[in-house]
């Protein structure tokens, strides 16, 4: 089998048995724990869609491996044309499902790993690589949903992880045998882990020589011996408990569903480990995941803007104020903002470069601008749809009021709008709005890929602001006018970061 459908996923998952804890108890079965469903659902629909015959151009691509056609989400980019391809698939599912569909994690963990392996086995002659590829071969034939897990506790801040009181804070190497490694520690806030077939570590940070046994990369099927997840709460996430009408994404939920993932002491064969401290590679390997992470936001962020702003212009016209300029105004502010990260997503892509390995890697300077630009403008535009909205979406009564025998009737009458709108379906679009502008979207806008310090960080590395001053001194005259000679050596410059981005 090379491309599983979203049944095939949910089937699949069942054959797994992971330790899995939710409100202090142990969930049986991912699948039909109901607090779950929604992700799954979300997660199911980038298997579904690779089989529409309209969505194929985006939702699947060809292995550079096995020339097989393969579901886009086990994919290295192979082109710029396959980042922008990438971008265009988070958008589309954004768009379908209104939340969160948790496979890019692993996609984007299995293209850091393939281009970094590359590099580390170029200076130690390794063979990381090489096991990489076999698993990536796994992973596109058997269709799988891997979990990429990057964050560590971490502990006390200011303290390097070999500095820890508590060493298991940073996951770590706790014995190499012959075979393979022992891990212990945790990756927190893991999208998608739960309903996940893989997890893929990554290290969470720079690593010096003393923290050579945190500069750890493996994978490991989710229901391997040791591994315990514990399921995080989300804003409002009973809510899907109690009733359709009251859920506002009943299907898909509010947000990707995060797990706090416990290793205590997992077994992993050294064919499935791929980086064992190599501790001067753990940055690339960080630079590189985040940075193919942040150029998804532009997409999938984009994709819910376009559904929240449709949310908000059906209620100005079950209102009747569909025409009221500061609706108009409204709405095309929100439109303008979501296509400005939009831009900034297809930009990152274009501008992508090849790496030493073959894959292709994004623009680090322009997908971290679009990444802390979806950290202020979702706020924004979520602040306009509840602006748009009123007050309504946390006041309004609840599914069982407006079902009661005696009092229903009064919802139905006073929330009831313009005419040829009924107040159930009203009830509906005001939740959904309350379900993407008021929960745990918002937040997860701002950490997910990194906070916004990590991509300042990025962005004043890449920014080189050396250049800019030395324009501004001709341009004020303080310096010599070499035109010429400036343009030879932007372009000098250019050629330079290039190579020092693709690290030849
Ligand atoms: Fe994918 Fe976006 Fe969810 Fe990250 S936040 S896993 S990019 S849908
Ligand atoms: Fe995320």
């Amino acid at each position: 089998m090379t491309m599983k459908t979203g049944k095939q996923y949910i089937e699949s998952l069942r054959k797994l048995n992971p330790k899995v804890y939710c409100f202090g108890e142990k969930v049986e079965s991912v699948v039909d724990y109901p607090l779950f469903k929604p992700h799954v659902h979300a997660a199911a629909m980038t298997y579904e869609l690779a089989h529409k015959p309209e969505f194929q151009e985006i939702m699947t691509a060809t292995s550079h491996l096995t020339g097989k056609r393969i579901n886009r989400f086990t994919h290295i980019h192979q082109s710029t044309e396959d980042l922008v391809k990438k971008v265009r698939m988070m958008r589309l599912l954004g768009q379908r499902t209104g939340t969160c569909f948790q496979r890019c994690v692993g996609l984007d963990a299995l293209n850091g790993i393939y281009v970094t392996s590359y590099d580390i086995d170029q200076k130690y002659g390794s063979k990381y690589h090489e096991h990489f590829k076999a698993f990536l071969q796994y992973v596109q034939q058997n269709d799988l949903m891997s979990a990429g897990a990057m964050s560590d506790p971490k502990g006390d801040r200011s303290l390097r992880p070999h500095e820890q009181d508590d060493p298991d804070v940073y996951l770590r190497v706790v014995e190499r045998q012959s075979d393979g490694i022992v891990i212990r520690g945790a990756k927190a806030h893991i999208t998608g882990s739960i309903n996940s077939h893989e997890i893929i570590a990554m290290p969470t940070r720079a690593m010096g020589p003393e923290d050579r046994d945190y500069a750890v990369s493996f994978s490991v099927p989710v229901d391997t011996e040791g591994i315990t997840l514990i399921f995080g709460r989300q804003t409002n996430d009973t809510r899907r408990l109690e009733g359709e009408l009251d859920a506002g994404n009943p299907k898909y939920g509010i947000v990707g569903g995060e797990a706090l993932i416990v290793f205590d002491d997992v077994f992993v064969p050294w064919e499935q480990v791929f980086m064992c401290g190599e501790h001067e590679f753990a940055l690339e390997l960080v630079e590189t995941f985040a940075g193919y992470h942040r150029s998804n936001y532009g997409g999938c962020k984009v994709g819910l803007a376009d559904v929240v702003i449709g949310a908000s212009a059906w209620i100005a016209e079950s209102n009747g104020i569909e025409r009221a300029s500061n609706i108009r105004n409204t709405l095309t502010e929100m439109v303008s903002m979501a296509e400005t990260c939009w831009s900034c997503a297809l930009a990152c892509s274009y501008e992508g470069y090849q790496t030493p390995s073959g894959g292709y890697m994004i623009n680090p300077l322009l997908a971290n601008v679009e990444k802390l630009n979806i950290t202020r403008f979702t706020y924004e535009w979520m602040r306009l749809a509840q602006d748009i909205a009123g007050g309504i979406i946390i006041t309004l009564p609840s599914q069982r009021d407006f079902e009661h025998p005696e009092i229903g009737k009064y919802i139905d009458k006073y929330i009831k709008g313009k005419k040829g709108f009924s107040t159930r379906d009203r009830i509906k679009m005001y939740r959904l709005i309350e379900n993407m502008a008021v929960g745990a979207g918002l937040p997860e806008a701002m950490q997910g890929a990194g906070s916004p310090t990590a991509m300042r960080i990025m962005i004043g590395r890449e920014a080189n602001i050396e250049r800019k001053k030395e324009l501004a001194k001709v341009i004020a005259g303080i310096r010599e006018d070499r035109y010429f000679q400036d343009i030879t050596q932007m372009k000098e410059d250019k050629a330079k970061a290039k190579g020092k981005n693709s690290r030849k």
